[in-house]
């Protein structure tokens, strides 16, 4: 069976004078893992660069079957309408116009998206949500959400609702999910609906209330996972992916 192609958001990272190679350059990237998983799951990943124009956005999601957009820097409080309260919480702007312009154009094509950790809290401010700008310092009794040292390591229960795309997907009411970020959804958008929240009610997954097409966002990164619930995640989105790539 031909693969779907699957087209995936990067990261960007300013120029660094502290850096060995292309140290006064800007760079876009994608970690490793993330690509692999794709791969692993049976998709044709297919890097999406930020080529600074939104009209271009359709245009490079032409030839794919699904959008994910991918985990990484802060999304920017301006982009749902607020000041950063704090300098080093000011997000990357640039990097919310590309990804919006890429999910914007991936829904009115009725494409699968799957969103993961900041691809999630993107899905949230598009659909007119906001976030919580940290949650360690805004959530009181929050549980640690990132922690620098174990970083990919860190881990917590989830509470599924079994009732819904992604409690299909899992088969289970619970979950241990790996944790990796300090922003978190505080108001849900309308049209999506909460499906796992961590014990201390941070919202872990979010879907859209109406399944038009396959919606999905992820607080953690199944890419990293060895539980079996990872790769759940990225097959029941490359089968979606595969099942519109036929109806094309
Ligand atoms: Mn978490």
């Amino acid at each position: 069976m031909a693969r779907p192609c699957i087209g995936m958001s990067v990261s960007s990272e300013p120029p660094d004078p502290a850096r060995a190679l292309f140290r006064n350059k800007t760079l876009q990237y994608l970690e490793q893992g993330m690509i692999l998983a794709v791969a692993r799951a049976g998709g044709l990943p297919l890097l999406l660069p930020d080529l600074k124009d939104e009209a271009l956005a359709p245009r490079v999601l032409g030839q794919c079957d699904g959008l994910l957009l991918s985990g990484g820097s802060d999304i920017a409080p301006v982009t749902y309408g607020e000041e950063p309260r704090r300098e080093d919480w000011a997000g990357d702007r640039p990097r919310d116009l590309y990804e919006l312009a890429l999910l914007h154009a991936a829904l009115a094509r009725a494409m699968p998206v799957l969103g993961v950790c900041r691809g999630m809290q993107l899905i949230n401010v598009a659909f007119g949500g906001t976030l919580w700008q940290d949650l360690a310092a805004e959530v009181q009794g929050a549980l640690p959400h990132r922690d620098q040292d174990l970083y990919d390591t860190l881990a917590h229960e989830i509470r599924i609702d079994r009732e819904s795309v992604l409690g299909r997907i899992l088969g289970a009411s619970s979950r241990t999910v790996n944790s990796v970020h300090h922003q978190g959804v505080r108001e849900l958008a309308p049209g999506l609906r909460a499906t796992a929240r961590a014990p201390d009610g941070i919202i872990e997954a979010v879907e859209a209330t109406e399944q038009k097409s396959f919606l999905l966002g992820v607080q953690w990164h199944p890419e990293w996972g060895e539980d079996g619930a990872s790769d759940a995640v990225l097959g029941a989105f490359v089968a979606a992916c595969v099942e519109r790539r036929e109806r094309r």
